[in-house]
C-alpha cells in the first residue's frame, strides 16, 4: 500500500515486526448470559501508544476497557500486559488506572485533596504526596486552583483534576472511557490537545473509548473500529480515512460516496467498474478484485470536483447531473448532485477565497469529476 505520510510523528511500533506488543487481547470473548458482547477479539497495543476504541453504542468498547482494568474477566481468551496474563489479578494490583468522568470527583474535597486521595490510600509518606500533588497541579495547569472545591471550577478544569488524579499514581496504562463526554464542543477540542500533550510528556500508554470519530482521529496514533464485539479495522487515522478496508469502515468514518458495481475488466491503468444504468468508473487500483467481482468504489466528497462545464483536464470519471441541494458551511460548501444515471453524490468544495469563480445553484446542471486514484475499491 502507498504510504499515507506521517501526520503526527515518527512513532509506528506496530509497523516493526520485531516490536513486542505491550497489551494483547488474544481471542477474547465476553458473554453476558446468552449475549456475546465481545466476540473472539484479538488486538495489540504498543507501549506509549495513544490507542482509541471507536464504535457505535453497544459495540463492546467499555467492556474491553473494563476487562483490561480488571472489573470484568473474559469468558474465553486472555489479556496480556507486558507478557503477563492478567487473569485473576485484581484491579488495584494492575499497573492500569481508569479515568472516570469529572463528576466522579469528591465534591467535599479540595482539588489537591482529590488528587492526593489515591496516594494516601497507598500510605505514601506525606512529603512525597505533597511533592507529587504539586507536580500534578503543574502538569494540568491548575496550581492556583489547589484549594478550590470541584463546584468552584469549570467543566474543563474539573476534567483536568480528574486527569491529574488518575495519573498521580503513575500507572503505566491509563484507560479513559469517553473522557471528554461532559464537555462542550470548543472545550472538547482544547482538551483533546491537552490530553495528547500530557500523554506525550508522561510517556504513558493511553487507551481511550469514544464514539466520536473526530475525537479519535485527532488524538489517537491508531484506532480500532469495532462493530458488534468484533474488530473491523485497526489502523492510523489517515489509513482509516483514506484506505478503509470495508464498506462499514468507509461509511463509519467521515462522509463517503459509494458506487456499487462489478469489475468489468482490468485495463493498463487499473480497472473499470460497471454499475447500474451505464455508470462506469475508471480506477487505478482494483484492490486485488478479479473481473466480475462485486465491489464498491468509495470516494470522499472532497475528492470530487463540481463544475458547471465538463472539465477539460479529466479524461475518465466525469459525469453529468443536476444540483438539488447545497449546504453552505462557511469553510466549505457541500453540493448534492443527482447524476443522470440516478445516483446522488455529495461533493464538497473548500471556500478558500471569498468569491466563487464558478457559482452553482439549485437545479443547475453540473458535472462531477474525479481522477482514477481518488477513491478505493472495496470488496467487503
Ligand atoms: P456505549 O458507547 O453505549 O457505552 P459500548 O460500546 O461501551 O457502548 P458496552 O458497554 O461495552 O458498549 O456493552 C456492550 C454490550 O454488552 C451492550 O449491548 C450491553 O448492553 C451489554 N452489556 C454490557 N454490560 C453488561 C452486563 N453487565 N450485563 C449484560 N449485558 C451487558
Amino acid at each position: 500500500m502507498k504510504s499515507l505520510g506521517s501526520i503526527r510523528r515518527d512513532f509506528a511500533p506496530w509497523a516493526d515486526p520485531g516490536a513486542k506488543p505491550y497489551i494483547s487481547f488474544e481471542n477474547v470473548t465476553k458473554k453476558f448470559g446468552d449475549f456475546t458482547a465481545v466476540n473472539n477479539l484479538s488486538l495489540n497495543i504498543y507501549e506509549r501508544e495513544f490507542f482509541a476504541l471507536l464504535g457505535a453504542s453497544g459495540c463492546g468498547k467499555s467492556t474491553l476497557l473494563r476487562m483490561l482494568a480488571g472489573f470484568d474477566e473474559p469468558t474465553a481468551g486472555r489479556i496480556l500486559l507486558d507478557g503477563q496474563d492478567l487473569r485473576g489479578i485484581p484491579p488495584y494490583r494492575r499497573p492500569v488506572n481508569m479515568m472516570f468522568q469529572s463528576y466522579a470527583l469528591f465534591p467535599h474535597m479540595t482539588v489537591e485533596a482529590n488528587i492526593a486521595f489515591g496516594l494516601k490510600q497507598d500510605s505514601m509518606p506525606r512529603a512525597e504526596i505533597d511533592a507529587r500533588v504539586a507536580d500534578m497541579l503543574k502538569l494540568v495547569k491548575l496550581e492556583q486552583f489547589a484549594k478550590r472545591k470541584p463546584h468552584q471550577l469549570s467543566g474543563g478544569q474539573r476534567q483536568r483534576v480528574a486527569l491529574a488524579r488518575s495519573v498521580a499514581k503513575r500507572p503505566k496504562v491509563l484507560l479513559l472511557d469517553e473522557p471528554l463526554g461532559a464537555l462542550d464542543k470548543k472545550l472538547r477540542e482544547e482538551t483533546q490537545f491537552e490530553l495528547m500533550d500530557l500523554q506525550q510528556s508522561l510517556g504513558l500508554t493511553f487507551v481511550v473509548v469514544t464514539h466520536d470519530q473526530e475525537e479519535a482521529m485527532t488524538m489517537a496514533d491508531r484506532i480500532a473500529i469495532l462493530d458488534k464485539g468484533e474488530v473491523m479495522q485497526v489502523a492510523t487515522p489517515a489509513e482509516v480515512y483514506e484506505a478503509p478496508g470495508s464498506r462499514f469502515v468507509a461509511g463509519f468514518v467521515g462522509n463517503v460516496n459509494m458506487f456499487e458495481g462489478r469489475i468489468a475488466g482490468r485495463t493498463a491503468a487499473g480497472a473499470e467498474i460497471a454499475g447500474p444504468n451505464g455508470l462506469t468508473i475508471a480506477t487505478s487500483d482494483a484492490g486485488g478484485a478479479e473481473a466480475g467481482t462485486a465491489v464498491a468504489f468509495a470516494i470522499r466528497p472532497e475528492k470530487i470536483k463540481v463544475s458547471s462545464r465538463k472539465p477539460a483536464d479529466i479524461l475518465a470519471n466525469a459525469m453529468e447531473g443536476e444540483i438539488f441541494d447545497i449546504a453552505y458551511l462557511g469553510d466549505m460548501t457541500v453540493y448534492h448532485v443527482r447524476l443522470d444515471h440516478g445516483q446522488v453524490v455529495k461533493a464538497s468544495s473548500l471556500n478558500a477565497s471569498r468569491i466563487t469563480e464558478d457559482p452553482l445553484t439549485w437545479n443547475d446542471r453540473a458535472w462531477i469529476s474525479f481522477p482514477p486514484d481518488a477513491g478505493v475499491v472495496l470488496t467487503r
